[in-house]
């Protein structure tokens, strides 16, 4: 669909119909443009933190070669030029032209943005990809964003997460009494009704945290980011799955004024490079999750379980009246809540009998 609507782009640039998209800015230059843009990302990442920092420092170097060096962007780590959850406003007031971060960050201030990254027990990497691409998601969302005047991308996956790091075993819903965790978000809040306390620290904080037993547990990402953490040396369960995050997208952001100032061939290599890294990250963490797990499997320290099924059950249950009760208050988390949970439905049935029928047979 939006490779359609570029098409449209272009023959409106050929003189031929008026422009309809607003996203393609309405340039009307097509000829290879010697033009050159200068410009600056924020990211809420430590500098070139492996894999989330690294993937836009893809980005920038991609868009530089792909562009002949037309398209050059400075990228600046969390805390750098500015703090590392102010991405978002400084992009929408055009401080600077682009920003790298994960949308569920916005949480408070535009809660339904948390819909583009994860929502609990929702929609994992590849369905995701399915509903901002071709399922309406990245209409919603650009709706959604207009009003702060900024034009986001699907820029990286993780992938499913892991449930994370317990110094205390989880057998039953009553366990989850009085636990202490790190976990930010949609997935803190299920925690908290379920009767736990979710804290939220800075990553840097989280292993000195669980090792002091300040923390009883903690989420962070999986088996790549988890053990280059440290996280392995303080906890002695490793919980799966990471229920709270699916498979969470990382959003490119750029300032609407920066957008409309590319020429078209500019933007349509912004949105594949984009495209490209949400690939490309998801096959990095794949890989890292497989040769990190080996080494954690390894380890007699460690012992690698799944969730009980009926913690997880209530869990669930409480996720959907979280989601529910934003709804009811907001009218943007509500116009978005609707359709994302259709297609979720509609895309259980689907991956009931694909990918997780296939997965299954693994077991066989
Ligand atoms: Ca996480």
């Amino acid at each position: 669909m939006k490779r359609r609507e570029f098409v449209g782009g272009v023959v409106a640039a050929a003189g031929l119909s008026g422009c309809s998209k607003p996203e393609a800015g309405c340039n009307t230059d097509t000829s290879a443009s010697t033009e050159t843009f200068q410009w600056s990302c924020v990211t809420s990442w430590p500098p070139r933190f492996p894999g989330l920092g690294m993937a836009v420092e893809n980005l920038a170097s991609r868009l530089e070669r792909a562009s002949a060096g037309r398209l050059k962007i400075k990228v600046y780590g969390g805390g750098e030029l500015y703090p590392a959850f102010e991405v978002f406003d400084v992009v929408s007031r055009g401080v600077v032209e682009m920003g790298h971060d994960a949308s569920y960050y916005h949480k408070g201030k535009v809660d339904a943005a948390q819909f583009f990254t994860a929502i609990p027990f929702g929609l994992n990497y590849m369905e995701l990809n399915a509903w901002i691409h071709y399922g309406g998601g990245l209409e919603l969302w650009r709706e959604l964003y207009a009003q702060f005047n900024l034009v986001p991308f699907l820029c990286g996956n993780t992938g499913v997460q892991m449930g994370g790091w317990f110094n205390k075993e989880i057998n039953s819903i009553a366990d989850l009494k009085g636990l202490k965790m790190r976990i930010p978000g949609l997935g803190g809040e299920v925690l908290r009704r379920a009767g736990g306390t979710p804290i939220t620290l800075p990553g840097a904080e989280i292993f000195t945290s669980l090792q002091t037993g300040a923390i009883d547990a903690t989420e962070w990402v999986g088996p790549y980011n988890d053990v280059a953490f440290g996280l392995h040396k303080a906890a002695t369960y490793y919980y799966y799955p990471g229920w709270q995050e699916p498979g969470p997208g990382l959003e490119c952001i750029i300032n609407r004024e920066a957008w409309d100032s590319l020429p078209v061939d500019l933007q349509e290599l912004v949105e594949i490079t984009c495209q490209s890294i949400t690939t490309d990250m998801a096959a990095e963490y794949t890989n890292g999750n497989a040769n990190s797990l080996r080494q954690i499997q390894a380890d007699p320290n460690i012992e690698i379980r799944p969730f009980p099924d009926d913690v997880l059950r209530h869990l669930k249950t409480i996720a959907r009246e979280v989601v529910e009760e934003l709804a009811s208050k907001d009218p943007q988390v509500a116009k978005i809540s609707k359709p994302y949970y259709e297609y979720l439905e509609k895309m259980e049935a689907n991956t009931r009998i694909s990918e997780q029928a296939y997965l299954d047979t693994r077991k066989l």
